[in-house]
């Protein structure tokens, strides 16, 4: 029996079992990929205190720092159910059954692909997936972001300050997002709106050179030559497997409290699955934090 299980091995899981290993309890974790979303990341320049590192180099050294400490790692698993018992209990896809007085759920989350021919090759060669992250890449350059709900359009607003146009694809007749964000786009002369827009392909030789899409009135294909592209179409939290045993919100977000905590006591979760505002590494290891030092408030509370 563990007292804490931490599902997920990003930089929230692995943070969760370093403070839970700290606290000298008996600590394990169940990892699919050990490294998360971070390891799809070439340079990151916003973790505080290390002004350059590239992706699976950042998550290598995490790996180390969590094997200092007594955590037993399960790598290769996924957890497939929770309940809570007398105890807690966690199955893995492998048939195993694991038994917990604290679990941490820090499973994260995947940006939903456009499919489109060149996303899958110029992935970190233009194509992007995070404004804070990577619009300081694009500073004095033409992009394109594809989506035109909330985030969407935060970050058309967000690289107008940098870049030297923002091109916003929308796929339906108009924008979903927030009027007081699409008044404020439309404030902006460095911004240009096209709707009704299928992105049908992103092209280059070994960058992003040019995005084709279909306009879906007069069937017209036309091409927008920028040096990068954001897709912001959704961000999708990895909680299929809860079911309905946990409180999620409407994108499927675990619910968490100011320890952490999310509805069944006991149950914590961290990072990128949860509705947590902003989805970045450094917040991700300070919810991490907050859940396994909440872990450990439960426990000591426990006869
Ligand atoms: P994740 O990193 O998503 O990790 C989830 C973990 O859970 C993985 O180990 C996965 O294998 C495991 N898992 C999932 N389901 C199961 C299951 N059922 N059972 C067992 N294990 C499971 N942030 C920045 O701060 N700076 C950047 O420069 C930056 N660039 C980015 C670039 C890209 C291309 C992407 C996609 C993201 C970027 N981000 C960046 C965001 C950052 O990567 C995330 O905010 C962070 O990784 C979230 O951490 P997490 O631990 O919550 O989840």
């Amino acid at each position: 029996v563990f007292d804490v299980l931490v599902v997920g091995g990003g930089p929230a899981g692995a943070s969760s079992a370093i403070y839970a290993a700290r606290k000298g309890i008996k600590t394990g974790m169940v990892v699919e990929t050990f490294g998360g979303q971070v390891l799809e990341t070439l340079g990151i320049e916003n973790v505080v205190g290390t002004p350059y590192v590239e992706g699976p180099q950042l998550m290598r050294q995490v790996e180390e720092h969590v094997k200092q400490y007594a955590v037993d790692i399960m790598k290769g698993q996924r957890a497939q159910t929770i309940q809570k018992k007398e105890l807690i209990e966690v199955t893995l896809e492998n048939g195993a059954l694991l038994k917990t007085k604290a679990a941490i759920l820090a499973t994260g989350a995947r940006w939903r692909a456009i499919n489109v021919p060149g996303e899958k090759e110029f992935k970190n060669k233009g194509i992007a997936y995070c404004p804070h992250c990577d619009g300081p890449l694009f500073k004095e350059k033409e992009v394109v972001v594809i989506g035109g709900g909330n985030s969407g359009i935060e970050a058309a607003i967000d690289l107008a300050g940098l870049a030297k146009h923002v091109y916003v694809l929308e796929f339906l007749p108009e924008l979903k997002a927030d009027q007081v964000l699409q008044t404020k786009l439309h404030s902006l002369s460095n911004v240009t709106i096209i709707t009704n827009a299928a992105t049908q392909a992103i092209t280059g030789t070994s960058q992003v050179e040019a995005l084709t899409y279909n306009d879906r009135i007069t069937n017209e294909e036309h091409t927008l030559h920028v040096a990068g592209v954001f897709i912001l179409i959704g961000l999708m939290p990895n909680t299929e497997w809860l079911d309905s045993t946990l409180d999620l919100n409407q994108r499927g977000e675990i619910l968490v409290d100011d320890h952490g905590a999310t509805n069944i006591p006991g149950i914590f979760a961290a990072g990128d699955c949860t509705d947590s505002v902003y989805k970045q590494i450094i917040i991700s290891m300070g919810s991490g934090a907050t859940a396994a030092l909440g872990a450990f408030d439960y426990l000591i509370r426990q006869t």
